[in-house]
């Protein structure tokens, strides 16, 4: 393909509302275009990436027995209110009416259809176990799109259904999906971990998250270098710290806390360490007024407060600073458990009501309570661990210290059960003619996301370095000048040789500067540039990996065999 005749735009400067690299990266080299926020359009070089990742988890579903579909983006809400998620997906889900007032949405995931469909069409043993898979768009209305591919409101996404008739057979599917996913992430050069995930929304047991190493990540994993613990930090159970079993209760003692609102400012004053005074936050959820508590040097982890409250994420939301008054009496800063105006449901972290002697909010501005004890002066509530793990908390494994990393969740496997069969009514015969709920699992990948976390882990300051098995082209054979007929022609027949030998390979043709056509290409992030310049006189060209500085003279036939093993290793 000659570059002047190609669709490609790559622009000089980061635009400026990019805020990560392969979002920079993706616009200024010409393979996204925005259309509006969260919503990208997929230019000729992108276009071909991102087919060459659809096809990399096309073989690997493939090869585990799944079968590829193609189902509609819209869904009718019916399907939703069978499952009882069109109430519980909340403000995520792109809802839309048809003329005559029908309710749909545009499918952020498939389980309602694919179940719909699985439901209608199977039902003796004998049709199962079944893997039906399909890549598609998907739509969310995300609180925040944004980093480009990473987080956007269309996306393609690869999402894969299993039904099986028994316990054993999921354990299968989902091993099978475990291991497929492995390949695809090594495929696709990625450096990742497979971690414990919470199976949140999507209902279920286990879950496992695949997150592509990162440092622009949103998700934050722990991991134990000692054993094979690894989960996301929603889900890394947290260990409770030793208490003092002979700590005598001390009397409840009021005292003065002027201005002091922090739990740092608190334990300043009254020179206590954090770990002495009580954290309370106020909640909404869904109807009622929820007081999250736990020890003050912790931090809350809001997917365990939301899975103890029972209640999808989006019903929770900070109480303003109002309603806080009107529940405490008091100032923001000054809440606590004890002596509260109002019945407060309370959701309180497992440590928390062991540890003796604690200070807390007298709900009564400017003024703290000091030895607050659990059972004497406040009561009941949910006790659950809701702590957020933090970098050298003790493993729940071993209790050695535990690593955080970030990274991107870039794909997610669920053993769902029979919350969808059941609820749907997906059953079938068995051999002894009982009706039974198919169990299901389901397996996402973030198809564009993945392209955009391989550029987190592969670029440079000049641009992308795609590995060989998803770069748009191989090979960027640079002309320096098109008007020197000798390389013009070397150029040509390098290009048709290379694309005889199935190698996808660019000739950048154009009157461009020398340097100009290199600063492109390091761009775009051609793996392999052969360059056509004086030396061919010589019967030279200079050979060159974007991945290293190196550059090599070699004789022509040289550099094109060195480009076809690079590529065949591959
Ligand atoms: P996140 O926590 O990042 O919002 P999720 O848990 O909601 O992700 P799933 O419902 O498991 O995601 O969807 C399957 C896969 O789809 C994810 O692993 C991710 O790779 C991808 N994905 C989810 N949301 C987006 C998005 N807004 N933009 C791009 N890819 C996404
Ligand atoms: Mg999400």
């Amino acid at each position: 393909m000659k570059i002047s005749k190609m669709y490609v735009h790559t622009l000089r400067d980061d635009p400026a509302e990019a805020e990560t690299p392969s979002h920079k990266l993706l616009l200024r080299a010409g393979m996204i275009r925005k259309l509006v926020s969260g919503v990208y359009g997929f230019m000729p070089m992108g276009y071909r990436v991102l087919k060459k990742i659809e096809q990399i988890v096309r073989e690997e579903m493939d090869a585990k027995g799944g079968q590829e579909i193609l189902m509609s983006a819209i869904q009718p809400a019916e399907l939703w209110q069978e499952s009882g998620r069109w109430y519980a997906y909340g403000p995520e889900m792109f809802r839309l009416k048809d003329r005559h007032d029908r309710d749909f949405c545009l499918g952020p995931t498939h389980e309602e259809i694919f179940t719909d469909i699985v439901r209608s069409e199977v039902n003796s043993h004998r049709q199962l176990p079944l893997n039906l898979y399909q890549i598609q768009t998907k739509y969310r209305d995300e609180k925040r799109p944004r980093f480009g591919l990473l987080r956007s409101r269309e996306f393609i996404m690869k999402d894969a259904y299993s039904f099986d008739k028994d316990q054993d057979g999921l354990e299968k599917s989902y091993q099978d999906m475990y291991e497929a996913y492995g390949k695809i992430f090594t495929r696709c050069g990625l450096e990742f971990r497979a971690v414990e995930a919470d199976t949140g929304a999507m209902g279920g047991s286990d879950s496992h998250e695949f997150t592509a190493l990162s440092e622009v990540g949103e998700g934050v994993i722990a991991y134990c270098d000692k054993c094979d613990f690894a989960a996301t930090s929603e889900r890394a159970q947290c260990v409770d710290a030793p208490f003092d079993k002979e700590e005598k209760e001390l009397p409840l003692e009021e005292v003065l806390t002027p201005g002091k609102k922090t739990i740092e400012d608190v334990s300043d004053y009254l020179q206590v360490h954090p770990n002495k005074t009580i954290k309370m936050l106020l909640f909404k959820a869904e109807n009622e007024v929820v007081a999250a508590l736990l020890r003050g040097d912790r931090e809350l982890n809001e997917t365990k407060l939301v899975n103890a409250l029972g209640i999808p994420e989006h019903l929770l939301e900070f109480a303003s600073e109002a309603e806080v008054q009107g529940i405490t009496g008091a100032d923001t800063g000054f809440a606590g458990p004890v002596a509260l105006k109002e019945d407060l449901k309370f959701v309180i972290d497992s440590e928390l009501i062991h540890m003796k002697n604690m200070i807390a909010g007298a709900n009564k501005t400017d003024y703290h309570l000091k030895g607050v004890n659990y059972g004497r002066d406040y009561q009941g509530g949910i006790i659950q661990d809701i702590k957020l793990i933090d970098e050298g908390h003790p493993c729940p494994k071993c209790a050695e210290p535990v690593k955080l990393a970030r990274g991107i969740e870039v794909g997610q496997v669920f053993k769902l059960g029979t919350k969808y069969s059941e609820s749907m009514g997906a059953f079938y015969t068995d051999e002894n003619m009982q009706d039974k709920a198919m169990i299901m699992g389901c397996y996402g990948i973030g198809v564009s996301r993945t392209m955009a976390a391989v550029i987190e882990q592969h670029h440079d300051e000049n641009g992308i370095i795609w590995p060989i098995s998803l770069a748009p082209y191989h090979v960027m054979i640079t002309v320096i000048n098109t008007k020197n007929e000798e390389q013009m022609e070397t150029a040509e027949n390098i290009h048709t040789t290379l694309q005889k030998a199935g190698v996808e390979v660019l000739l950048d043709d154009r009157d461009e500067r020398a340097g100009v056509k290199f600063k492109d290409a390091d761009l775009i992030g051609i793996p392999i540039r052969i360059t056509v310049g004086k030396k061919v006189v010589d019967g030279k060209v200079e050979f060159k990996l974007r991945k290293e500085s190196e550059k090599i003279d070699l004789s022509i036939d040289e550099a094109i065999s060195k480009a076809l093993s690079i590529i065949e290793a591959k």
